[in-house]
């Protein structure tokens, strides 16, 4: 381990996270925004390494982040982009649509955008006009499929809408649609797995009390799922309370490991092949 990460690493209470570090061939992080967790990015990383988690996908909600993912993933490499206008944001560029999703679509050529997102619908939050939400998924839709990147989706209190406006757009090409921070139950699983989709766990499948997402992720078809930590937010237990890092991707995989009675290497390996057919890294 080099000087440079023990700061981060080794700082009080990660001893366990050292414990928690994945086997060969370890795992990587589907969503997350170390531009929010206000940290050197060289530091971030090189934890996540340590944990083995070799890569991130570090996604835009705005033009600003967008941008910002596109310029990490250009010097990190092992950062990749996602680009789009959450749909919680897109209220805030309704008189500027077009240039703001010519942008999008600018930054979305960039060679290590590996995803357009993350978009979708927000009901739950009504910090944006349902209508706007709509207008905009759709827009970001057609960008996904245009430039063949995977759609990450932002699903949350709208799981009706967004699975029938996704099948206006079907068939999707397997591999094609993720839901980031799956928020199903098993119904919706079986719907996903029906149509393709796959489903990303971030960590709050850990929780005690999240009992319906832990039947979801046992549930769920081993090879249509990606972990992810959606960090700085829903740090994963034992951590839960505290900022969340790339690093603890390791927690939630050996936690869903775990509950699917799949030994962790094993497991290991197959996010590593759906991260390789959905990202095309
Ligand atoms: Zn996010």
């Amino acid at each position: 381990m080099s000087s440079q990460n023990e700061g981060v690493f080794h700082h009080k209470g990660h001893a366990d996270l050292e414990a928690a570090a994945l086997p060969d061939p370890g795992g990587f992080d589907a969503h997350t925004h170390i531009d929010i967790m206000g940290l050197p990015v060289d530091g971030v990383l090189a934890a996540a390494s340590a944990a083995g988690i070799k890569r991130v996908v570090n996604v835009g909600c705005d033009l600003p982040s967008s941008r910002w993912s596109v310029s990490a993933a250009a010097e990190y490499a092992d950062v990749y982009a996602a680009v789009a206008i959450h749909p919680n944001e897109t209220g805030a560029v309704y008189r500027e649509r077009e240039p703001v999703l010519a942008a999008i679509t600018e930054l979305a050529e960039s060679p290590k955008v590996v995803a357009i997102g993350e978009t979708g619908l927000d009901y739950y939050r009504d910090r944006s006009a349902r209508e706007v939400q709509q207008a905009w998924f759709r827009a970001h839709i057609e960008l996904a499929q245009r430039t063949g990147k995977a759609l990450m989706i932002h699903d949350r209190d709208a799981h009706e809408d967004v699975l029938s406006i996704l099948a206006e757009y079907a068939p999707w090409p397997p591999y094609s649609v993720i839901f980031h921070c799956f928020s199903g139950d098993v119904e919706m699983v079986q719907q996903c797995a029906a149509a393709g989709y796959v489903m990303s766990f971030a960590g709050n499948v850990t929780f005690k009390n999240a009992v319906v997402l832990q039947e979801a992720a046992r549930a769920a078809p081993a090879q249509l799922m990606l972990a992810e930590t959606d960090a700085p937010f829903m740090t994963p237990v034992p951590h839960r309370g505290k900022p969340n890092s790339p690093a603890m991707t390791a927690y939630t995989i050996r936690y869903l490991a775990a509950l699917k009675n799949i030994d962790v290497t094993d497991f290991c390996a197959q996010l590593q092949a759906t991260g390789t057919r959905t990202f095309g890294w």
